[in-house]
C-alpha cells in the first residue's frame, strides 16, 4: 500500500487506500521473479503497450499475501522502454484480471503469509493501472523498500523481545539442579546478552525513526536508505541470536507448539522469513558498505 500512498494519483488513492486501511481488503507487492530477486533491475515480466493500456506477460515468485490479496502492486518492464534500471514501471493489477493465475507456495517459517507464484499470459490491464510514470519504476521500487525495511526492522526487534521476555518468564519458573534455571550462570549470561542486544537495537531504531521524522519522508528515502539497510541486517542478526538463545533456555519445550514454549517454537525457522525478503542480509550490508565509501569525505 505504501507505493500507492507515495506515488498514486488522487483517484488511485481513493480507489485502493480506504479498503486496505480499514482491513476490508489485502494488497500485495509483486517485484521478485524466479530469476530476479536481489537483482531487481533484472526482472523480465513485461508490459506491452496496447490501445487500451498494456498486456502483462511473465511470472512473479514469493509474493506475500498473494492468496488473500484483491490487488497487486506489480513491477514490470515496459516493452521497448530500455534495459535494466531504465525500463521499469509499477502497475496496479486486480486478482480478477484475465489470464492471471495465482498458485500458493509453502514457505518455511511463514506458513500464514499467503505466499504465491503469479503467472501472467498476455493479461490486459487498463491505462489507469500505471502507478507513477513509465521508466521511473526502479527509483520508486527502491524508495518503497526504505519503508518496508524500517517496518521489518521494527517487527524483528519486537520478535526478539518476545524471545527475551519468554526466556525470563520460563527461567524463573523452571526447576533444575535444585533451583531455578535463572540460578544457573550460563542462562543468566544468555539472558543478559539478549537484553543488551535488544535494547541497543531498539535505541538505534528509535534514533533513525526520529531522523526520518525530522528529515521528512522524501529526503530520508534517499539520505537514510543505506543506513536503514544496515539496520535491517543487524535486526535480522538480533532475531537470529535471540531465537537461538531462547531455544537454549527452553530446551525441549522450544520444539513443541503448545505449552510454555509455544511462542518460541518455530522462531529459529521464522528468522529467515525476515532476513531474506525486502533485501537479503548480505545485500543490505553490501549496499550499506558501498554507500559509506561513496559518501565518505575522509
Ligand atoms: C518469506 C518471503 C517473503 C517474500 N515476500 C515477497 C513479496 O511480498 N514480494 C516480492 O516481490 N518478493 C518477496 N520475496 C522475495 C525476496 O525479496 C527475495 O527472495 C530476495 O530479494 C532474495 O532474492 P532471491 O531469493 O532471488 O535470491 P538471489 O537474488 O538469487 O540471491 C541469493 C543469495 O545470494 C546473496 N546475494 C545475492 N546478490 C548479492 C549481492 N549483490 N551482494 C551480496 N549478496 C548477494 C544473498 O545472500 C542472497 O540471499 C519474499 C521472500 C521470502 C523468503
Amino acid at each position: 500500500l505504501s507505493a500507492i500512498l507515495k506515488f498514486g494519483t488522487p483517484a488511485q488513492k481513493a480507489a485502493y487506500v480506504p479498503d486496505v486501511i480499514m482491513g476490508r481488503k489485502f494488497i500485495a507487492l509483486a517485484i521478485s521473479e524466479p530469476n530476479a530477486g536481489s537483482d531487481v533491475a533484472g526482472l523480465t515480466c513485461t508490459a506491452t503497450r496496447t490501445p487500451d493500456g498494456y498486456t502483462l506477460s511473465g511470472q512473479k515468485k514469493w509474493i506475500t499475501n498473494s492468496t488473500y490479496a484483491e490487488n497487486f502492486v506489480l513491477a514490470g518492464r515496459v516493452a521497448g522502454g530500455g534495459e535494466r534500471h531504465s525500463g521499469l514501471a509499477f502497475f496496479i493489477v486486480s486478482k480478477d484480471a484475465p489470464e492471471f493465475t495465482i498458485r500458493k507456495v509453502n514457505v518455511t517459517g511463514a506458513s500464514i503469509s499467503g505466499t504465491g507464484y503469479l503467472v501472467f499470459k498476455d493479461t490486459p490491464i487498463p491505462h489507469s493501472a500505471l502507478l507513477g510514470s513509465e521508466g521511473q519504476g526502479f527509483v520508486m521500487i527502491m524508495q518503497n523498500f526504505v519503508h518496508e525495511r524500517l517496518y521489518i526492522s521494527t517487527i524483528t526487534i519486537r520478535l526478539s523481545r518476545i524471545c527475551l521476555e519468554e526466556s525470563v518468564r520460563y527461567a524463573m519458573r523452571r526447576e533444575a539442579f535444585g533451583g531455578k534455571l535463572a540460578d544457573i550462570q550460563a542462562i543468566r549470561l544468555l539472558v543478559g546478552q539478549m537484553a543488551a542486544k535488544v535494547e541497543m537495537m531498539q535505541a538505534w531504531l528509535e534514533a533513525l525513526v526520529d531522523q526520518v521524522i525530522r528529515m521528512g519522508k522524501k529526503k530520508s528515502d534517499t539520505d537514510l536508505a543505506a543506513t536503514i539497510c544496515l539496520l535491517k541486517a543487524e535486526c535480522g542478526d538480533l532475531y537470529e541470536f535471540c531465537a537461538n538463545s531462547a531455544t537454549h533456555v527452553f530446551g525441549g519445550h522450544a520444539l513443541v507448539a503448545s505449552g510454555p514454549g509455544q511462542r518460541i517454537e518455530g522462531a529459529v525457522a521464522a528468522v529467515k522469513a525476515y532476513t531474506i525478503p525486502a533485501g537479503a542480509t548480505l545485500v543490505m550490508r553490501d549496499f550499506g558498505g558501498k554507500s559509506i565509501f561513496k559518501k565518505s569525505k575522509l
